[in-house]
């Protein structure tokens, strides 16, 4: 199904390119999931009943303990599974057509760049999958770079690049497209504090500049208190949705770094971190163990 996809690819970088995108709809839209892997020690229920609407736009983080299927839900909104039951939407249509037409990025908590390709070829990968010619491809590379702080090492290979370096490509790469949705699964995980802090708030920037939802999956409260909008909480298996954490710190384009010792910020930390415990607990009681 393509019948509104521009009839070339190689003009699709545009920013914020929402051309084919319906305006009104949510930029996700999740309604009665669940899902269910059959194992060897019988089924493992991941997701059960989940409702979750992220509009255009907004920046929502997933938060809850190891394996309350965190992973499941970004992955069936990329279509890279489906669920039991219930039914997605991405800005109004299956994940299926939305990845078709390119309507989201995706990065993993493993940069996954390719080694033997220099940082601007792995950003160009997407482009040249899907068909864009090489000048508009070149171009496209050299705009993303830059916004990442990297065109000095655009012709580096990854292993010469530090983790937070490599991270940074990946998100280049996952914006590519224009992408009007970010589906990002624990992206800063294996970096240090002073780099995450760092790319924290690239990712905001970006975020403000391209006009794209993010749905973003962390193991840390602060983090995703300093980056979202909304924080959803969910539960320990089966996975469900215990709560939804309004943030609403300022507008996406104004969190700065004195955000994160702002009183507001400590207040919606503890908001998350007792929506996470049940209510009335305010002690860290290690939740976020890996
Ligand atoms: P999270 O990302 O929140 O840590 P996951 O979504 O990865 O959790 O996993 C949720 C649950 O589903 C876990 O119990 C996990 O073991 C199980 N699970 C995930 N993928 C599969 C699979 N392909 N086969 C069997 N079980 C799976
Ligand atoms: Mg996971």
């Amino acid at each position: 199904m393509s019948a509104t996809a521009p009839a070339g690819t190689s003009d699709r970088h545009g920013p914020a390119s929402t051309t084919d995108a319906p305006g009104a709809a949510p930029a996700v839209e999740v309604r009665g999931v669940s899902r269910t892997f059959a194992t060897r020690s019988g089924d493992v229920v991941a997701l059960s009943d989940v409702d979750l609407t992220v509009r255009a736009g907004e920046f929502v983080s997933l938060i809850g303990p190891s394996g309350c299927g965190k992973s499941t839900l970004l992955r069936l909104i990329a279509d890279l599974d489906e669920p039991s039951a219930g039914e997605l939407a991405v800005f109004g249509r299956p994940p299926r057509v939305a990845r078709e037409n390119h309507d989201f990025g995706i990065a993993f908590q493993q940069a996954g760049l390719l080694p033997w390709r220099s940082v601007r070829g792995n950003v160009e990968l997407p482009l040249e999958l899907h068909g864009t010619g090489r000048a508009a491809r070149r171009a496209r590379a050299a705009e993303l770079l830059e916004m990442v702080g990297l065109s000095d090492f655009a012709d580096h290979l990854p292993d010469q690049l530090s983790g937070g370096m490599q991270q940074r490509v990946a998100i280049a790469r996952a914006l590519a497209e224009s992408p009007s949705l970010l589906l990002m699964d624990e992206p800063f995980g294996a970096l240090d504090e002073m780099t995450r802090e760092h790319v924290q708030t690239e990712l905001l920037r970006l975020r403000a500049e391209s006009g794209a939802a993010v749905v973003f999956v962390t193991h840390s409260i602060p983090e995703a208190v300093y980056l979202s909008d909304r924080v959803v909480v969910m539960s320990a298996r089966p996975g469900r949705v215990r709560e939804v954490v309004p943030v609403a710190l300022g507008g996406a384009g104004e969190r700065g770094e004195d955000l994160r010792e702002d009183g507001e910020f400590f207040d919606r930390v503890r908001a998350v971190r007792e929506a996470l415990h049940g209510t009335g607990s305010s002690a860290p009681r290690g939740v976020e163990t890996r």
